[in-house]
């Protein structure tokens, strides 16, 4: 993932840093899990990874200065969960969609196509602050509203699946939305359980013996449980469906929290109505129904997920010997997180990226900021929980 994202990013028009590179009077957020704050720091950069993180001026002789002066500095998003395969417009999904996908990678032509349309994706995350993304498919194997609670594999497929990656080195997640999906998945190896449900004694118990993890995806489950189906155009069907699903998640993750099981995010970006750009909705979703404090939820999108990814080594935190991927905001993203959506900066193993713009879909913005008017019910310390 990293060696694919590094390559990506050479072929992007962006500044290059050579030599030292000063970054000055930033206020750092660090992304551990104490989210240290930094005041008038500077972080200095060269060939692409963090040398030094001071508070207070340091010597940057021979250095090109970067003056943050009132703006606050931290480490790039990390999103866990991300399909590029679509951009957040809706589709129609049915049960040919898999063998129409695989008609269409056997095409040269269409094949290019994708290829152009995935690399636009990843490029509209990168410059909305999103440093990391790990990728987990694109074709959809459910029929109806329901299926997606299913065990669709067998327990020795797991295994030998999980097996098979682990042999290789790799980390192995899964899509699981039902009690009995965490419990086949844990007990065969799976390492992160995507979206999640309610959790009882026994996979509490199991998540702590394996020490996976689990991965939240709340904001599309958010946006269909909430918005009304007149103004979101998707089937009653969706929306009954998600109102149920939406009420076992919070639950599930509120014990996840209180059982200091590991929790990363995701966007599930490509899903109805979530565009690449929106990371910041996941944090503050997140925040808003689980009831956690928005320190707890960045850590989730930084350093926690770097480690629950395997790669806390290389990104995820503002410290010595990581990554210099970090993105730069106006304000504190603490008390809005919004703000994240909007980065004056964004910089990227070394490279610069200034005053990032990308394409925005604005009815599609403008239809998910109205979820909150519609999530009274699901809002943590709220009359419905
Ligand atoms: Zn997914």
């Amino acid at each position: 993932m990293h060696k694919g994202m590094t390559a990506f990013l050479r072929s992007m028009a962006s500044e290059k840093t050579k030599g030292m590179t000063a970054f000055l009077h930033a206020t750092v957020l660090d992304g551990t899990k104490e989210m240290k704050r930094l005041e008038d720091a500077t972080v200095t950069v060269e060939d692409g990874i963090i040398m030094s993180v001071e508070e207070g001026g340091c010597p940057t002789k021979g250095a090109r200065r970067v003056n943050l002066s009132g703006k606050y500095l931290l480490p790039g998003l990390i999103n866990l969960h991300c399909h590029l395969a679509g951009d957040g417009r809706p589709q129609k999904i049915d049960s040919s969609t898999a063998e129409l996908m695989q008609s269409q990678m056997e095409n040269d032509m269409a094949r290019f196509i994708m290829k152009k349309m995935v690399a636009d994706c990843a490029k509209t995350a990168l410059l909305s602050g999103i440093t990391t993304i790990r990728t987990v498919g694109g074709t959809m194997d459910i029929e109806k509203p329901g299926d997606e609670r299913k065990v669709l594999m067998t327990e020795e497929e797991i295994a030998v699946a999980t097996r098979t990656a682990h042999e290789l080195g790799y980390k192995v997640s899964a899509h699981v939305q039902s009690a009995d999906g965490i419990f086949a998945s844990l007990k065969n190896g799976v390492d992160t359980i995507e979206h999640g449900a309610s959790l009882n004694e026994k996979l509490v118990a199991l998540f702590k013996e394996r020490n996976a993890a689990l991965i939240s995806t709340i904001t599309p489950v958010a946006i269909m449980a909430c918005l009304p189906n007149e103004l979101s155009g998707l089937p009653k069907l969706y929306s009954e469906s998600c109102e149920l699903y939406m009420r076992e998640i919070i639950k599930g993750f509120r014990r996840a929290v209180a059982e200091e099981i590991p929790i990363g995010l995701g966007l599930d970006d490509g899903s109805p109505y979530v565009t690449h750009y929106c990371m910041w909705r996941e944090l503050d979703f997140f925040t808003r129904y689980i009831g956690v404090k928005p320190e707890f939820a960045l850590w989730c999108a930084t350093g926690q997920n770097a480690k629950i990814a395997g790669i806390g080594d290389v990104t995820g935190t503002i410290e010595r010997g990581k990554a210099a991927d970090f993105l730069i905001v106006g304000d504190d993203p603490l008390a809005d997180f919004s703000r994240l959506g909007a980065p004056c900066m964004v910089v990227a193993r070394g490279e610069i990226y200034k005053r990032p713009k990308w394409k925005r879909y604005k009815e599609i913005d403008d239809m998910v900021d109205n979820v909150k008017k519609y999530d009274a019910r699901f809002v943590a310390g709220g009359s419905g929980t």
